[in-house]
């Protein structure tokens, strides 16, 4: 894509899945399109690192799935939950529910690898990258639409023009707090602590979730992106490990994050007798607090996608699709609001965005609270472990929900829930 005699048609703030699929969108309807990123990729991001069946489908379009699949990343089959009761929920992609996901499994990838493969997609269709750019401001035309950035470099500081700027720069988005979206949940305040460990014992080619009364840990096999990994714990990936715990526990360790991480697997035996031999392979990196949703998702001039627009909790470990699939969603809109002068027309295409993603994402919202709450209340979640214990196909709904591919109302409906509560009883 040649670069616009007047400046591009859109600035992508944040090359993370969320900018790398949104330019990439943007750049296949035909839009001329810079992307800007403060980091020099590759670059790590803390992150359980797996992506939902589902996922695959917006991958294997960008043409990236092929490459993680030739020997990238390892295969999740489903996910099993430990409550805080001992009680497990196992639920599998691949199951006779009668939905099937783009792909039956779930894929472990690092992320250095899969962010930087998005980037360079969206480089190949044409989309301008600069890297260690930092955005620090919005600009805005007359009529107080944003037409702009101010972007700050090695070489000094420079103002970029287009009559879009997208959003898509993650928790504590610069462009969603200076375009005064930005909205901080008090509900759910966590942070995190993920590293990555060689020969932990017992890992399978399921995610694990351990629930206990003072956070959760994730467990998966992940591939490195150097053609190892393929399968199912085949001894040449890594096993990510992603403690979550309260902000206010955090607080009160005053702890690096290698005691945060360490101390919390050590307390818990269950899990320390796995780690006996394993070995850690890269720096504890520490994330939070997170829950974060943007009052809405976009301003004049301005549209959101990715964490930038909402982020809850990494329990569902959907991120990266909804950062994925934010650049489907919002490519035809952002067409649209190129070629549109007209401010009433404007604001009609900006009101569709925000309901397109209602819409989309809505059924996804509810359930992804649902859970959070029980996974907060250890509680309902030891009372959904043993429901869902007892009903293998409800729990393979479950996780197929998770997985991007089973609607949520298939979930949340009336049925279903009965269903849950007769389980659920004594
Ligand atoms: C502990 C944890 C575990 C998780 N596990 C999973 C999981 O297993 N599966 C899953 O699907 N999701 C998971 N998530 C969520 C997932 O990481 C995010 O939803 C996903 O990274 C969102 O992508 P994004 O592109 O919106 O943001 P990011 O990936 O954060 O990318 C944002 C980019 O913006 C850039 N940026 C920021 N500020 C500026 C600026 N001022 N100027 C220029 N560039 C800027 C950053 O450098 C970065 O590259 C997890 C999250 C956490 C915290």
């Amino acid at each position: 894509m040649a670069r616009m005699s007047d400046g591009w048609q859109v600035i992508v703030v944040g090359g993370g899945p969320a900018g790398a699929s949104a330019a990439w969108h943007c750049a296949q309807a035909g839009l001329a399109v810079c992307l800007v990123d403060r980091a020099r990729f590759p670059r790590a991001k803390p992150c359980a690192e797996y992506v939902s069946p589902e996922g695959s489908r917006i991958l294997d379009r960008m043409g990236a799935l092929s490459p993680l699949e030739r020997g990238g990343a390892t295969y999740l089959t489903g996910m099993v939950v430990h409550a805080p009761s001992g009680g497990r929920i196992h639920g599998e992609f691949a199951a006779r529910h009668g939905y099937r996901g783009f792909r039956d499994r779930g894929l472990g990838i690092r992320r250095e690898f899969l962010d930087a493969l998005l980037l360079d997609r969206a480089r190949a269709a044409g989309v301008e990258v600069l890297e260690e750019a930092r955005v620090t401001q919005l600009r805005h035309d007359a009529h107080g639409q944003v037409n702009g950035v101010d972007i700050a470099t090695d070489t000094g500081t420079r103002a970029l023009q287009a009559p879009l700027v997208i959003g898509a720069d993650g928790l504590n988005s610069v462009v969603a707090r200076r375009a005064g979206l930005a909205h901080r949940s008090r509900w759910l305040r966590r942070v995190a602590y993920v590293a990555h460990y060689r020969d932990v014992r017992a890992m399978s080619s399921l995610g694990e979730m351990h629930v206990t009364d003072n956070g959760y840990v994730g467990l998966a096999q992940v591939g490195d992106g150097q053609g190892h990994g393929q399968g199912d714990g085949d001894g040449t990936a890594v096993t990510n490990v992603a403690v979550v715990v309260p902000t206010r526990f955090a607080q009160q360790q005053r702890a690096t994050p290698e005691a945060m991480l360490e101390g919390w697997l050590a307390a818990h035996p269950v899990l320390a007798k796995r780690f006996v031999d394993a070995v850690r392979v890269t720096p504890v990196r520490a994330v939070g607090p997170f829950a974060s949703h943007a009052r809405r998702a976009w301003a004049p001039g301005v549209l959101l996608t990715g964490d930038a627009a909402d982020f809850l909790d990494p329990f569902t470990g959907e991120g990266i699709f909804a950062a994925l699939v934010g650049g489907e969603l919002l490519a035809p809109i952002a067409h649209d609001l190129v070629h549109t002068s007209d401010m009433t027309a404007r604001r009609r295409i900006f009101e569709a965005y925000e309901h397109t993603r209602n819409t989309t994402f809505g059924g996804k919202w509810r359930l992804e609270r649902l859970i959070a709450l029980a996974v907060a209340w250890p509680p309902l979640l030891n009372r959904a472990a043993r429901a869902l214990s007892r009903d293998r196909d409800l729990a393979d709904l479950l996780i197929g929900a998770t997985g991007d591919f089973v609607p949520a109302s298939a979930v949340l409906s009336p049925r279903m829930l009965l269903r849950f509560l007769s389980s659920a009883l004594p």
